[in-house]
């Protein structure tokens, strides 16, 4: 084979708690991840060169050095020079439907893609856990984008739990093109305001990181039961990014009056804002309902659902 071509699929946050600092610098976190059916299309074909080359069709993505997709290939190439001497070059299309800089993994994904596709073109054989090791190198979310589904995040969010995989909840997703939260903002802004209420201790911090397994939300997902899992969703880093940003406040507000909507939450450091619905159906007539509220070309609203799997191999040449 000399080309393939990979789903790379978002995530969401039903979960994320900051539970305090590590002496890397990082947060200690418990969070679930879920995977949705909102997908990047990533297309990584051998060439006969030496470089490693990025296309994007998206204008706010950068295709240098600084692309994830980039720096998995990198990383790659690194770690295993004979196969980029023996396969050579590589050339990377980025398909973006997911969008950027939103709290949906945008970049974490692909770099996942990225670390699936060579390991198949270069015929590594590498296991789920070793992809997810090189992984955990390149960012904190690019582990759970390899395997996706449903799990538990504990550590930087690398450390990861499957859960029962939840299929066929309904997800709209609301996000103005133009607003970007910086994800390191977030995390800084929260520890400046909350950063007393921090657990110190460091068996504290493995027992409350621990404590997410027997929580509410996890029996929740245990029991497949949408309600109860709406019910539960939370993100502590609302406490920062509602107050200073009042469009995505207004969405969660919105969101919140609409009828069918399970639940409602920011996702990860935002701007993202979504919605759980037991149908496709619901979750279309709230988008239209919104749509009319919002009078703002700005505004980008997608309808999705949770998925089972991460990175999938779409097809091969
Ligand atoms: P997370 O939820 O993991 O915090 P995010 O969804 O908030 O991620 P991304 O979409 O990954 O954020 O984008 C964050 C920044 O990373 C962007 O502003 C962009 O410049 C840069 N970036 C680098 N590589 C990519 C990529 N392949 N796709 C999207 N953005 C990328």
């Amino acid at each position: 084979m000399h080309s393939y071509s990979l789903i790379a699929p978002a995530k969401i946050n039903l979960y994320l708690e900051i539970i305090g600092d590590r002496p890397d610098g990082y947060h200690e976190l418990a969070m679930i991840l879920q995977s949705i059916s909102l997908a990047d299309r990533i297309d990584v074909l051998s060439t006969n060169n030496d470089s490693i080359r990025v296309h994007c069709n998206h204008p706010q993505v950068p295709t240098d050095k600084s692309n994830l997709a980039y720096k998995a290939a990198e990383l790659m190439a690194r770690q295993f020079p004979e196969a980029f001497a023996k396969y050579g070059g590589l050339e990377i299309s980025i398909n973006k439907q997911i969008p950027v800089a939103a709290g949906l993994a945008g970049g974490s994904t692909n770099a996942a893609a990225v670390l699936v596709g060579i390991d198949l073109l270069w015929k590594l054989g590498l296991t789920q856990s070793e992809l997810e090791e090189l992984g955990a190198t390149l960012g904190s979310d690019v582990p759970f984008c390899v395997s996706g589904g449903t799990a538990i995040a504990t550590g930087r969010g690398e450390q990861l739990s499957p859960l029962p995989s939840l299929d066929n909840i309904y997800i709209v997703l609301a996000k103005y093109r133009s607003l970007e939260v910086s994800t390191a903002w977030a995390y800084k802004t929260y520890r400046q305001e909350f950063g007393n209420s921090y657990v110190r201790d460091t068996n504290d911090l493995v027992a409350r990181a621990n404590a997410v397994h027997s929580g509410e939300i996890v029996k929740a997902i245990f029991e497949r039961d949408a309600r109860k899992i709406a019910e539960k969703l939370h993100n502590d880093l609302e406490r920062v990014v509602l107050p200073a940003y009042p469009q995505v406040l207004q969405l969660r507000e919105i969101f919140a009056n609409q009828e069918g909507v399970l639940g409602t939450m920011m996702s990860g450091s935002g701007p993202t804002v979504f919605a759980l619905f037991e149908s496709e159906q619901q979750a279309e007539q709230v988008k239209l309902h919104i749509r009319e509220a919002i009078s703002n070309e700005d505004l980008e609203l997608f309808v999705a659902r949770t998925i089972t799997h991460g990175i999938q191999v779409a097809s091969s040449v």
